[in-house]
């Protein structure tokens, strides 16, 4: 089946008692059982919902896993995987993460006695050099938030499979559109789904994608235990932005293209930083693992001052300064102040993340008027 037909069809059965095409909202707290353990495979709905159930079976369609599984929130999604460790046990994972990973890497898991090494994912040797007998996980995200690096999954899978460590994929940035990790290997997709897949702003959610069982059972119980749930609606919402991905993706792709081209030409724009320049140094990566670019790019303005830069960000109409990515609505955002602000500016700055830096989500409205906008931004 190809990509648009499984992503319309994804988690679809019309509803048993009524046959109701699109999954029903079901807002119930419980179930009523027939009589003690006699029940219809719902007992309560932390532990299950008929919704939760039609999305995290969408959510494995679309990855091309077995198992799906929905948080709360993306970072929940991600604490959940973390929770698979133990205290001495080490994370290698990248020195240009989502401010909110680095975050919860270094400010909660720290402290129950979990290492994490910061390196450069886009280099094997790094990726190997920083591996101890006790790394139990890989942690990549790839492309970054929100300089665009690439890293390798089917190379860094083999290495994480030739020690015994696990791999898990942030691909919030490709969507399963552009990218689908456990094809190359990776144990874990982990999504933000209130970014590509939500698609509208409106929800805020996290996933897990899986094809091993037993790795599946341990996170369904850290799930049920720890209750990082979405509710009822936001599956909805998550279910249905899914109908349409394909459709908003070849759109953000097409307007990404030319927008990233038009910024690399502008006389007063310095670097660009978007995957799919041939230039790129993950551009060969990237076409191996990914079917497009996708719509996120970050720039610097030849003036590099941080006043010049904060005077676009303030300058657009049709993209709007605000956090978070993947909306059909171009966005407009100063990583420094916003996304990556929890990040320690000594770090930011070391990892090649400036003051400066401006990044786009670039959304699915006309490029020509997009265009305009950043020109009229940037003067
Ligand atoms: C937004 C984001 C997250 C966190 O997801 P939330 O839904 O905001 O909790 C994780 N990784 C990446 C790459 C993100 O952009």
């Amino acid at each position: 089946m190809k990509i648009g037909t499984k992503f319309i069809h994804a988690g679809m059965e019309p509803d048993p008692s009524t046959g109701a095409i699109m999954t029903p909202v079901y807002m119930t707290s419980t179930y009523v059982q027939e009589a003690p353990g006699v029940n219809k495979g719902f007992e309560y709905a932390r532990s299950q919902n008929p919704t939760r159930k039609a999305l995290e079976e969408a959510l494995a369609t679309i990855e091309n896993g077995q198992y799906g599984l929905a948080f709360s929130s993306g970072v929940a999604a991600t604490d959940a995987v973390l929770k698979l460790l133990a205290p001495g046990d080490e994370v290698v994972t990248g020195n240009d993460l989502y401010g909110g990973t680095y975050r919860l890497f270094t400010k909660v898991f720290e402290r129950f006695g979990i290492k994490f090494k910061y390196v450069d994912m886009g280099s094997l040797e790094a990726v190997e050099a920083a591996m101890s007998a006790a790394t139990k996980l890989i942690w990549l995200e790839t492309p970054t938030n929100p300089l665009m690096n690439i890293g390798d999954i089917a190379a860094i899978s083999n290495l994480a499979k030739s020690r015994g460590a696990l791999l898990c994929v942030d691909n919030t940035f490709a969507s399963p559109y552009l990218q689908n990790p456990l094809d190359n290997g990776a144990d874990i997709v982990m999504h933000s789904s209130t970014k590509y897949l939500g698609g509208h702003s409106d929800v805020i959610q996290g996933a897990l994608v899986v094809n091993e069982k037993g790795l599946y059972d341990q996170l369904y119980f850290i799930q049920k235990s720890c209750g990082a749930v979405p509710g009822p609606m936001d599956c909805f919402l998550v279910l249905r932005g899914i109908k349409t991905l394909h459709l908003r993706m070849q759109r953000h792709c097409e307007n990404g293209e030319k927008i990233a081209h038009w910024l690399r030409n502008h006389p007063k724009v310095g670097k660009v930083y978007w995957c799919g320049f041939e230039d790129h140094p993950g551009y060969a990566v990237a076409k191996k693992q990914m079917r497009g670019f996708g719509g996120m790019m970050s720039f610097e303005l030849k003036d590099n001052s941080v006043e010049v830069a904060k005077k676009v960000l303030s300058s657009t109409h049709l993209f709007s300064l605000a956090e978070s990515l993947g909306g059909v609505e171009s966005l407009i955002n100063h990583p420094a102040s916003m996304t990556h602000a929890s990040i320690p500016r000594e770090e930011r700055i070391k990892n090649g993340l400036s003051d400066s830096l401006i990044r786009l989500s670039v959304g699915v409205e006309d490029a020509d008027d997009l265009i305009e906008d950043l020109a009229r931004a940037i003067g």
